[in-house]
């Protein structure tokens, strides 16, 4: 139940105004960041920015930690080309960085890939696997150029549930060591850090609207990713009936997280052999994906 000015939280069962909402959040951010160290003094952090309601409530609560800590801050819009709603999006995510005067770098797939996503959505099936690889290799890559300490991505509280139980279900435990921090360390690789993890989509939605932030709420026309929207809706239907649900699951990751990364800590980092970047594999992701077109 969102309306302009308050909000009710069902797993603190509690209707807040504005200025409590606020306040409520802004502490999980902050708490967030010194609990995982995910931000130094005099760093400089590139931020993933879509013009979308997770990337852009990232941007405006960094903007926040720098009035208390000397950061330097830089946004790196990605334009993938996707026709009717990246281009909205890209408006938005240059307004803001103007608003909050950040400097930023615009860079599209085209330029990079000479593929845009729409050309990929009609040769390929798994159109949002290739746009994820392609974005991610893409941030870390502009992240590197403009020497960022580390590259701050919008994920929420309900995309680690998601990606917790995808995981999971796909017998795939090593990838959630992956989640926070990188399991091995490398000079090309930029650490991402993930700020949002604790706040669920829904009151980032809501913060964005109240902040008057200009954002597109509209989703990708390609967001047709079936298992992760399969557990996506499930997720919401047991957090409807058990409020908390997302923040237990998020609890037991971190458990569970120590464990695996124990299990990973003599672990070696591989550059892929085309192109270079790192990878777990010989070959990266990104270049098994391009390889064959
Ligand atoms: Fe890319 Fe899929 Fe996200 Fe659209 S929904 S931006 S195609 S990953
Ligand atoms: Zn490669």
């Amino acid at each position: 139940m969102v309306d302009l000015h308050r909000i009710y939280i069902p797993y603190v069962k509690k209707v807040m105004n504005e200025r409590e909402f606020f306040k409520f959040t802004e502490k999980r951010f902050f708490q967030t960041v010194r609990q995982f160290s995910m931000i130094k003094a005099k760093e400089k952090i590139a931020v993933g920015l879509s013009g979308g309601k997770d990337s852009s409530v990232l941007l405006y609560l960094l903007k926040k930690l720098q009035k208390k800590m000397p950061i330097k801050l830089h946004a790196i819009i990605v334009d993938e080309g996707i026709k009717g709603y990246r281009d909205k999006s890209i408006k938005n995510a240059i307004k803001l960085a103007e608003k909050l005067e950040v400097d930023y770098t615009l860079k599209s797939f085209y330029d990079i890939y000479k593929k845009t996503i729409d050309d990929i959505a009609e040769e390929k099936m798994r159109t949002c696997t290739y746009c994820g690889v392609m974005r991610r290799t893409l941030l870390n890559k502009i992240a590197r150029e403009i020497n960022a300490n580390k590259l701050a991505i919008g994920h929420n509280l309900d995309d680690l549930a998601q990606t917790v139980l995808m995981n999971i279900m796909r017998n795939e435990p090593l990838r959630l060591a992956r989640i926070i921090s990188p399991i091995v360390e490398s000079k090309l690789f930029i650490p991402r850090i993930k700020p949002l993890i604790r706040i669920p989509e829904r009151e980032i939605a809501a913060y964005a609207v109240m902040k008057n932030l200009p954002v597109d709420l509209e989703p990708c026309p390609y967001t047709q990713n079936a298992f992760r929207n399969i557990i996506k809706h499930k997720l919401n239907e047991i957090e409807e009936q058990y409020p908390g649900t997302k923040f237990k699951i998020f609890n037991s990751f971190l458990f569970l997280e120590k464990l695996i990364r124990k299990e990973n800590k003599n672990k070696k980092i591989n550059y892929c052999k085309i192109c270079g970047e790192p990878s777990s594999e010989e070959i990266c992701m990104k270049c098994k994906l391009l390889g064959d077109f």
